[in-house]
């Protein structure tokens, strides 16, 4: 296993921000990781576990214990049943699913970062979310110092949410067992309206799954959603903030707030969630408020290409980017009376 000592951990992330730890580990086998995790539990030294750091803002004097990097390798396609370990890439994988012709994780092409990572916030995109498709994570439980499979119902997965993201100390996620579809090479039915309207299909139908992949792909390069290491609008942690759900109180609220500011006959974004709440657009209250593409004079700014993603425009520090998304919070805030949760789990820090 592979240790440093007063490693930065910047590079590690895809905002390129933050301190350095006093001990990076990196563990390329199941084993490394239980035994890693086990010697930090041990000692009592607080542990971070680091996937592809694409959903991390880390303070900038660092992480004050061990970072633990898991760069475990493993693809297994049976059928239709993939299991993935931990660190596996996302993107590849999901490349070799559509290759296989399998549908199920075609339109969640694109998405930086780690296998492992995809179930703690429940990983989705373009009217998929990797819940769907999840039968069983394989994860070390640092309660009962034991390897636990859990099935997809004891995950406790919702919008951006999961049982791992509930109790962040408690799991390290070493494989992932997805159930897919083999629908003769064609994608799922495509859910997401606007996926819908670029391939000229109706919502609901299929397509073939290569062209969905690749569909989706293009959509998210035009809105800086694919990493670039050359273009800074990618330099973020994609979406900054969770798209809010209200009540029905709440959303009364709100829509009287909008009407007033912006005048009786506007319509903001509302999706039922099922449960009599409604989901409201993040993107829509940022720029309404008045926080529009590029936002920002300093070295952190909204991205050019989408308002959800704050970016690191080459020399920021983590306190830059966090006085952005305070200031954005605080003005949505004001204007509506809502208030935006940010997305990327902090370390060491808070909005
Ligand atoms: C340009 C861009 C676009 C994005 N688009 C999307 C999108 O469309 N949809 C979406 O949902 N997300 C999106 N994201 C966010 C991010 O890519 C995902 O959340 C991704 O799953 C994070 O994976 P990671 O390996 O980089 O996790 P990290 O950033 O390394 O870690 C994130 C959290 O998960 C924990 N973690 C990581 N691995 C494990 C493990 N094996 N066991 C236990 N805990 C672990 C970490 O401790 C941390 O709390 C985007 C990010 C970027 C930069």
């Amino acid at each position: 296993m592979q240790e440093l000592h007063d490693a930065p951990l910047a590079p590690l992330t895809t905002f390129r921000l933050g301190g350095p730890a006093n001990r990076l580990l990196t563990a390329t086998t199941d084993a490394e990781v239980i035994a890693a995790v086990r010697e930090a539990d041990d000692s009592g030294t607080p542990l971070l576990v680091i996937g592809g750091g694409s959903n991390l803002v880390i303070g900038d004097k660092g992480f004050d214990g061990t970072a633990l990097r898991i760069a475990t390798k493993g693809f297994e396609l049976s059928g239709t049943a993939l299991e993935l370990a931990a660190g596996e890439v996302w993107t590849d994988a999901v490349a070799r699913t559509v290759e296989a012709g399998l549908a199920g994780i075609e339109c969640l092409a694109g998405i930086p970062g780690s296998a492992g990572a995809t179930p703690i916030q429940n990983v989705g995109a373009y009217g998929q979310e990797v819940s769907s498709v999840i039968t069983e994570v394989v994860a070390y439980d640092r309660h009962t110092r034991e390897t636990v499979t859990l099935p997809n119902e004891a995950c406790a997965f919702s919008y951006r949410h999961s049982r791992f993201k509930a109790e962040p100390d408690r799991y390290v996620v070493l494989r992932v067992r997805f159930g897919l579809e083999d629908a003769g090479g064609r994608s799922a039915p495509l859910r997401y309206p606007e996926t819908a309207r670029a391939m000229g299909v109706e919502q609901g139908e299929r397509v073939p799954a290569a062209s969905a992949s690749e569909t989706v792909l293009r959509l998210r390069a035009g809105k800086g959603m694919v990493l670039d290491p050359e273009d800074h609008d990618t330099w973020s942690a994609g979406s900054f903030f969770t798209n809010p759900i209200l009540d029905e109180e709440e959303h009364a609220a709100f829509l009287a707030r909008a009407g007033e500011r912006l005048g009786a006959d506007v319509t903001p974004p509302a999706f039922p969630t099922g449960d009599g709440r409604v989901k409201t657009s993040a993107a829509w209250l940022i720029d309404r408020a008045g926080f529009t593409k590029g936002y920002g004079t300093g070295p952190a700014r909204i991205s050019t290409k989408h308002t959800l993603a704050l970016t690191n425009r080459g020399d920021a520090t983590t306190e830059d980017l966090l006085a952005l998304a305070r200031e954005v919070v605080a003005g949505v805030h004001e204007a509506f009376g809502v208030t935006l949760v940010n997305e990327p789990v902090t370390v060491g820090v808070s909005l």
